[in-house]
């Protein structure tokens, strides 16, 4: 363990961590991370997704560098600011039609979410939500209490949330199935007590992130979409994780051929800064002032960062690329890890890749531990990637959208060793108990 994590537990609370391995990094450049024992870690995480660029990209950069500079205040509640104006422009021109309206700006998916959360009561005056068993939608009491993720904790849900379940195709071993076991669930709670007209929103995740990177079968979320039209009921889109490129469509709703009302971006909009964004229709998302603020709320560097991670999306070609990294590297780790014992599956879409581990491929049991050991194994071979999953056992690969074919393959060459290390009895359980993960 490095001197830089031994001095970090001496005088940082435990309460924000979410650790695998005993990692430390003092810089970092496009893909690469470097560890303070000055090791070249391969990222294929990016933060969770928020280095949507990379480490230390040229016009995330020169962007933040040029409002600090001559900085136009900290913040929007008390005025106006030429970066968040920009940023809002650009955020309604890239939305779908029916969100089209306004714009609201944060810090985080958290702070996002929970402002939809209470906006949606308010402006319909309706007091029900709905949403996903299994989805994160914030670690925030007030987007805690409109998610189903085992992580966060329950005590916090809002009295008003109905969780129904997210499809599991391959718990179930068919999408169809597993879309109609949903859908039977969402009409079952409604033939009891609870009225459609009492729900003012249902929150959708694109595709399930900390649940597990679930693709939903193909017509799913098109059902939720009509259901939620047929009831006057907002469909909002958590596009913090899996947006803005990263599935290899521009929005991650987009392979569902669906149109939210309201659509949320966080982590990777901001290229490494805190910034989040609701973007919606103009009635509901001008309800009313002081509803939902905070001091550095509309901060001017975070927005022109931003604006530098959309504008080097579109001129660089991101999109497209991150569909043809992403199908590349599917294909090659489909080929290279996909018969090993212990996989289960390879999914995803684009640069949002999960592979599911299980210790039985027949009854496709959870592979828990060896999913805590491989990217323990994956880390001490230079690479970082972390798990999510209600089980614990599906390794995530969020990595940056810049990622070459050349980095790709040399991440998937470690991962394929890592799993053949654990499942070779090499990597020890001992390695990873002070690493509880989630
Ligand atoms: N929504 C989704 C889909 C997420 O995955 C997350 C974070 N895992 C959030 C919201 C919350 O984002 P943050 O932690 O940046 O507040």
């Amino acid at each position: 363990m490095s001197d830089l994590y031994q001095r970090e537990t001496k005088c940082i609370s435990n309460m924000a961590q979410l650790r695998f391995f005993p990692q430390a990094v003092i810089g970092g450049k496009g893909s690469y991370l470097t560890g303070d024992d000055g090791r070249r870690l391969l990222d294929f995480s990016a933060s969770w997704g928020a280095a949507s660029l990379g480490h230390a990209h040229p016009h995330v950069r020169d962007a933040v560098a040029r409002v600090l500079t001559d900085q136009a205040g900290a913040s929007y509640l008390s005025s106006a600011n030429e970066p968040s104006v920009l940023l809002a422009e650009k955020l309604l021109s890239i939305a779908p039609g029916r969100a089209r309206g306004r714009v609201w700006l944060g810090h985080s998916g958290s702070d996002a979410n929970e402002t939809v959360a209470r906006m949606v009561v308010a402006a319909t005056g309706r007091r029900r939500i709905l949403a996903f068993q299994g989805a994160y939608h914030g670690g925030t009491v007030g987007s805690m209490a409109v998610s189903g993720h085992p992580a966060l904790q329950a005590g916090a849900r809002s009295s008003g949330l109905i969780l129904v379940p997210y499809p599991n195709s391959y718990a179930t071993g068919k999408p169809a199935i597993a879309s109609a076991a949903a859908l039977a669930s969402l009409k079952e709670v409604f033939s009891k007590d609870v009225r459609p007209e009492e729900v003012a929103a249902f929150f959708i995740e694109p595709l399930q992130g900390d649940g597990g990177l679930l693709v939903p079968p193909p017509d799913f979320l098109a059902e939720i979409e009509k259901f939620c039209r047929q009831h006057e009921i907002l469909l909002v889109c958590d596009e913090v994780k899996f947006g803005l490129g990263r599935t290899g469509l521009l929005h991650a709703f987009e392979h569902s051929g669906i149109e939210p009302d309201i659509v949320v971006f966080g982590k990777g909009l901001g290229g490494g800064l805190p910034m989040s964004a609701i973007v919606g229709p103009q009635p509901i998302m001008n309800h009313s002032p002081t509803f939902s603020y905070q001091t550095l709320h509309g901060n001017p560097a975070c927005a022109a960062a931003a604006l530098a991670v959309l504008e080097t999306i579109e001129r660089d070609g991101l999109v497209k690329r991150s569909a043809e990294v992403g199908s590349y590297m599917m294909e090659s780790l489909s080929s290279r890890v996909g018969g090993l014992s212990l996989v289960g599956e390879v999914r995803g879409k684009g640069l949002a890749i999960g592979i599911e581990l299980v210790s039985d491929r027949v009854n496709r049991a959870p592979a828990k531990l060896q999913t805590a050991l491989t990217v323990y194994r994956a880390f001490q071979l230079g690479l970082v990637l972390y798990y999510v999953g209600a089980n614990s056992n599906v390794l995530e690969l969020t990595p940056p959208l810049t990622l070459s074919k050349g980095e790709a393959d040399d991440g998937i060459a470690i991962i394929s060793q890592a799993l053949q290390d654990v499942i070779d009895g090499k990597v020890t359980k001992e390695l990873v108990s002070q690493f509880a993960g989630w």
